[in-house]
């Protein structure tokens, strides 16, 4: 059983099976896979939609009927992958493949009444990977539903796009996370993401830690004695952890006047998305501590001119 917060408009529209092959989009930790996992039991469960949470197949903690595929993030040998990406043997059947493929398993009759197979992060499937997928989406057995999830319809091959029809998820209203818990720095952290509150409730110290430890990163750069390279080693460990960064950097920036704060941010949404293309942490983590040193400057003089 499985239980979702917020999104009635989409559950309200899943509830009707729209279409075989969907595409969830919208930012990290909204709910999408969580919404998906609920479609699934949804359409398994003996009275229908909502799922009823009493029937044998509701009861199933790892629902048999329920297949999912991420991109993998180590390399065979053992390795952090460069690329974490979606490989063709986690898609099609392929001989001397260990794996299960997620054809090969929506192939086979459901136990229950449907299949549902998720792509996670389907921006991230391969070039064979999608090909093979596409096949699935033009042609699915009766009983078969795929999901996408990615942050947007654009990121997606536009192949597997148009055989899909989207569902938007967006942030959840305060109120609605509020069931969750209110703790305030929580809340205020999870931006509206259910997974980004439930990470924070889990650990508020943690939380606390994360963001002073931000905020002191920042501080440090508008100081000529502090070195670079330090600064770049306190934000990677940041960034490692299980709270964003940038969201405590982006917040200590609502102190600073517009134009400055607008360039900061700007270095901010350029560093986020250079790291999502891959390019070398370290090297994203200099150039951003030496933009955020350069306005400080700027700030600094500003302030004596106006004095
Ligand atoms: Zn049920």
């Amino acid at each position: 059983m499985v239980s979702v917060i917020g999104h009635e408009r989409q559950r309200r529209l899943l509830a009707r099976r729209p279409a075989q092959s969907l595409l969830f989009v919208g930012p990290e930790g909204v709910g999408r896979r969580t919404v998906a996992r609920w479609f699934a039991y949804g359409l398994n469960c003996e009275r229908g939609f909502p799922p009823c949470g009493v029937c044998a197949s509701c009861r199933v903690e790892h629902h048999p009927d329920l297949f999912e595929v991420a991109p993998r993030t180590l390399t065979k040998a053992g390795q952090v992958a460069r690329r974490p990406q979606i490989h063709l043997d986690q898609i099609a059947p392929r001989a001397g493949s260990g794996e299960e493929s997620l054809i090969a398993w929506l192939q086979t009759a459901p136990r229950y009444r449907a299949k549902v197979g998720v792509v996670d992060s389907a921006h991230l499937l391969g070039e064979q990977a999608a090909n093979a997928l596409l096949k699935m989406l033009e042609e699915p057995p009766a009983y078969a539903y795929l999901i996408l999830i990615a942050p947007s319809r654009e990121a997606v091959l536009p192949t597997l796009a148009s055989r899909s029809l989207t569902v938007g998820f967006g942030p959840l209203p305060e109120n609605e996370l509020q069931r969750l818990g209110g703790d305030p720095a929580a809340l205020r952290y999870s931006e509206g993401a259910v997974g980004r509150l439930k990470a924070a409730l889990a650990d508020p110290a943690g939380l606390a830690e994360a963001e002073s430890a931000a905020r002191e990163w920042l501080r440090a750069l508008a100081g000529d004695t502090a070195g670079l390279l330090g600064q770049t080693e306190v934000l990677r460990k940041l960034a490692e952890g299980p709270f964003d960064p940038w969201l405590f950097v982006a917040r200590e920036l609502e102190s600073w006047p517009p134009a400055p704060r607008r360039a900061a941010l700007e270095a901010l949404l350029a560093a986020r998305e250079e790291l999502e293309a891959y390019v070398a942490a370290d090297l994203v983590y200099t150039r951003l501590a030496l933009t955020l040193r350069r306005l400080y400057a700027g700030l600094r003089s500003r302030s004596t001119v106006s004095r």
